[in-house]
């Protein structure tokens, strides 16, 4: 092996995020989950196929034709678990498509209103009913795996089925006691080292699993353009106007790529629309396909000046997929998915940034690709769920062993 390959999987073995309790070790419980990460061996998984309620956000069609990192893991994990021969029922957005069967239970998607209860409640509690039927039909769903905000981990104990709940967000302020009060309820899943080590003392996570992203369908591009990509929402803690600035001091063009979502408007109007001349800053809109990959895997990096707990970012893990490094400021995941002059570099402000920019040669596409393969890839990811769905079932046969217990001493 060449030194640089090995060190490469020097850097890959520090850097592999999956299935670790707070303090980094293997969870006691979780100790099985490791042969279930994605680059370990092959691992043994469910011993029969499960019946799998996957309960995706009511916002947008999955597969998302554009924005949309959650609908993109919901997407991938659905099609890989329907593969290996589980029975998923995907509930989402009308518009939806899978190799599942597709339930589709609001009128619309919602693409404009992120986040508003009224739609959320409205799907969960419509998918819980269907869930209850299927019980009472005697074709009870195994698990529930939910990925639709909070309202279903909040009211998961109302359901007989036994849930895995994926936390998508990082742990803000405003969620107060939420996860403390109810993360109980389910198994929950940590997607990123970082947005577990953020977790409230009370919460306890029984694992982390990455999102997924079927790197053989991104394609490796070795030849690189000179300009420079930001992707993502146009929100304040993404930085596309950081990245404007970063970029003009390395004196290079930047395109930017991502919708202006409702509430965006006036930070977009104002901070990044000013700066868009079609010469140095190129502002494309909201990509998605073919387009988005062409975007990826032409430039010479992808900018990620970030400021928030980034709880994942997906756009890294693209970028990456398609041999195009990132420079990111270590906030959140960013820590965990770059490794600092191996798949791009981690940087305190926009001037550090725009240093790494003439630093880039430093980094091999090929290295860019390996990072995420191990690490990310659907497969691994996909045999990492199957596990913790075991772990729920375990749990919730555990429980009613306890209760059954119960009865029988109350009963003596
Ligand atoms: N995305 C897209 N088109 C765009 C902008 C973003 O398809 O114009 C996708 C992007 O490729 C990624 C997702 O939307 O898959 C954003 O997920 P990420 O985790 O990076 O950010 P967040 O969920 O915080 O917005």
């Amino acid at each position: 092996m060449s030194r640089g390959a090995s060190v490469i999987r020097r850097a890959l073995a520090r850097a592999t995020p999956l299935a670790t309790d707070r303090r980094g070790g293997l969870a006691s419980g979780e100790r099985h989950l490791a042969h279930g990460c994605p680059g370990s061996h092959r691992p043994h998984t469910a011993s029969r196929p499960l019946r799998i309620a996957m309960l995706a956000p009511p916002w947008i069609p999955v597969p998302a034709s554009g924005y949309g990192g959650i609908e993109s893991v919901v997407h991938q994990l659905t099609e890989q678990l329907a593969a290996r021969g589980h029975g998923v029922t995907l509930f989402a957005a009308p518009g939806s498509r899978s190799s599942a069967t597709v339930r589709s239970l609001l009128e619309h998607a919602y693409p404009d209103a992120i986040g508003e209860p009224p739609y959320e409640a409205d799907h969960v509690a419509l998918a819980m009913a269907e869930i209850d039927d299927a019980r009472a039909s005697g074709a009870p769903f195994d698990v529930v795996h939910d990925h639709s905000g909070f309202t279903a981990v909040a009211m998961a104990d109302r359901l007989a089925t036994p849930m895995v709940h994926t936390i998508h967000g990082p742990f803000e302020p405003r969620l107060g006691g939420f996860y403390g009060r109810h993360g109980h309820k389910a198994v929950l899943v940590a997607i990123s080292p970082a947005q577990r080590r953020s977790a409230p003392g009370d919460v306890s996570i029984s694992a982390v699993v990455p999102n997924p992203l079927a790197v053989d369908d991104w394609p490796l591009v070795r030849d690189k353009g000179r300009h420079l990509l930001w992707l993502g929402r146009m929100h304040e803690t993404k930085g596309p106007h950081r990245a404007i600035v970063a970029a003009r001091m390395a004196d290079r063009t930047l395109v930017l790529a991502g919708p202006v979502q409702t509430g965006q408007e006036r930070f977009f109007a104002e901070q990044v629309e000013p700066h868009i001349d079609g010469s140095g800053v190129h502002y494309v809109g909201e990509v998605g396909g073919l387009a988005k990959q062409r975007v990826l895997s032409g430039a010479a990096a992808l900018l990620m000046p970030i400021r928030w707990e980034e709880p994942f970012g997906m756009v890294m893990v693209e970028a990456l997929a398609c041999g195009t490094p990132v420079i990111a400021f270590p906030e959140g995941a960013a820590r965990n998915i770059v490794i600092d002059g191996i798949n791009g570099f981690l940087v305190e402000d926009e001037h550090a940034m725009a240093v790494a920019v003439g630093r880039l040669a430093e980094i091999d596409p090929a290295a860019c690709r390996a990072s995420v393969h191990r690490r990310y890839d659907v497969d691994g990811v996909t045999s990492a769920y199957e596990r913790v769905y075991l772990t729920a079932l375990r749990q919730a046969a555990a429980r009613s062993g306890m209760r059954e217990a119960r009865r029988e001493a109350l009963a003596r």
